[in-house]
């Protein structure tokens, strides 16, 4: 018998294993996911400190009518294939079996924000927030402080792997994926940087797991942190363009990996598909002789006898000559009409379709423009897309440098072609009413690592110029790079 009540007695005392306010927080967002997530206030529950001013000018438009069926938009859902077609890697012939590794993904809190807000903004779903909040053991996801930088580690089939926290001092909350759910803890903060690239951290084990023996691997480990980058035997690997760069980078000795590297790096300022030709050439400097676990200092393009060159700095970011960021993608303007900022629907992950009451995610901003409004590239790059699509209409895909990608839809009239190169501001169409669309509008995709988010609230890359002593130290390191590949003859 008191087998059986023993476990009894067990509920009658039992108590909510966490902390009230953060049981609320859960019941909330239970609530949120059900209903549209953005018509919400910020519940004050969620942030403790709490001098919640709205951002009215460019926010609350798009919040508010998230939901509402607005008379000039669309309900389509493009797949990714059909968006980029035959563009969709960045360079001809890599195949799957150099899947893009996941990046971080940096956000800063803001005034009006709660959490659902921000995943929503980052196009995370929402039971990931929950489980996060399942094992929040310190309370830091709902002490969110304004301008704190939390830091999504997020694969590529949309799914958070890791989640970073800073905490006073050096300390930070780690969130890390297991199996189907999370686990939290508290550990020194490792000096992690979302724009760096990711492989150096994600294949660290790896190196150390290929060197000979363990306290080598060790050692190896520790130097690489202290010393300088221009390690003793560096190595140059050379190519000639002969066919499609990614043959002619294989035969030079570059592995896949390498490869993709190398093209996203550039992406934005060379078209792999269009501007490399037969005699045009590339060399790749290695800071180790070995391949496999070498880091690449730096890379030149010759194309038609002029030298398009990336650098690593300190930092662990390329940047070219002129010392301005190469991996960074430059600036962004936020919206790519000239005045008028009429948003008439939202980005919104959880859209109802109103006539058929289908969920169908928004991916984009729709501006309520009249037809023939100037379309403006919102950062520099490369078009890859200038065409005609049945529910996209006219529309065009920007790539711009590092992980960003824009796209504008229902265009009345394209005036670029894939391959040409624009500038930020550029006027790339005018708006229109083409494809599946209801009433004239623009509709606007702003794309971090091909996954779309909220381009009215996500973080814009800043440009951040180098200066002083680190602008001469850098240069310093060009010189001797250039030295170094200039040697290899
Ligand atoms: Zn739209």
């Amino acid at each position: 018998m008191n087998r059986f009540l023993a476990p009894l007695s067990k509920i009658t005392e039992w108590e909510p294993p966490i902390p009230r306010q953060h049981l609320y927080a859960i019941l909330m967002l239970a609530g949120f996911s059900v209903a549209s997530v953005t018509l919400l206030p910020s519940p004050t529950e969620l942030l403790a400190n709490n001098p919640i001013s709205v951002n009215s000018e460019d926010l609350s438009a798009d919040a508010a009518l998230a939901d509402i069926p607005a008379a000039d938009t669309e309900y389509v859902t493009v797949p990714d294939h059909e968006l980029l077609g035959n563009e969709a890697n960045l360079v001809d012939g890599l195949d799957d079996d150099t899947a893009p590794e996941p990046q971080w993904l940096d956000y800063q809190v803001k005034g009006d924000d709660n959490l659902s807000v921000i995943f929503n903004t980052l196009n995370l779903p929402a039971k990931t927030l929950h489980k996060l909040l399942e094992v929040d053991i310190q309370n830091s996801l709902i002490r969110l402080k304004i301008n704190q930088k939390l830091s999504f580690l997020i694969d590529q089939n949309n799914v958070l792997q890791q989640l970073a926290i800073p905490l006073d001092g050096d300390r930070r909350v780690l969130f890390a994926r297991q199996g189907d759910t999370y686990v939290s803890k508290i550990d020194g903060n490792v000096q992690q940087s979302s724009d760096d690239d990711s492989s150096d951290t994600v294949s660290k084990p790896v190196q150390v797991a290929s060197t000979a023996t363990p306290a080598k691997a060790v050692n190896a480990a520790e130097k690489e942190t202290t010393k300088k980058p221009v390690a003793k035997p560096s190595r140059v690997i050379k190519g000639k363009i002969a066919g499609a760069f990614v043959v002619s980078a294989r035969n030079s000795g570059l592995s896949n990996n390498q490869i993709h590297r190398i093209a996203n790096m550039f992406r934005g300022r060379i078209d792999f598909r269009r501007d490399l030709h037969k005699g045009d050439g590339f060399r790749v400097l290695f800071d180790k002789p070995h391949n496999d676990d070498a880091k690449i200092l730096a890379v030149t393009f010759t194309i038609s006898g002029r030298d398009i060159s990336a650098y690593r700095n300190a930092d662990g970011q390329f940047y070219d000559e002129s010392a301005s960021n190469f991996s960074g993608g430059g600036t962004f303007m936020r919206y790519p009409i000239p005045s008028q900022r009429r948003v008439s629907s939202g980005f919104s992950p959880n859209r109802r379709n109103p006539v058929t009451g289908r969920v169908q995610p928004h991916n984009g901003t729709d501006f309520s423009v009249r037809v023939g409004t100037p379309v403006l590239a919102t950062g520099d790059g490369v078009i890859v897309k200038a065409t005609s699509h049945r529910d996209m209409g006219r529309y065009v895909v920007i790539r711009h440098g590092g992980k960003y990608t824009t796209v504008y839809m229902h265009m009345s009239k394209l005036l670029v072609k894939p391959g040409q190169k624009i500038k930020q501001g550029q006027k790339i169409g005018l708006s229109g009413n083409t494809g599946r669309s209801t009433g004239p509008h623009l509709h606007y995709e702003f794309r971090i690592n091909n996954r779309p988010v909220n381009a009215m609230r996500v973080d814009l890359p800043m440009n951040e110029g180098m200066g002083g002593k680190a602008k001469r130290q850098f240069l310093a390191k060009v010189r001797e790079y250039k030295r170094l590949m200039n040697q290899a003859g």
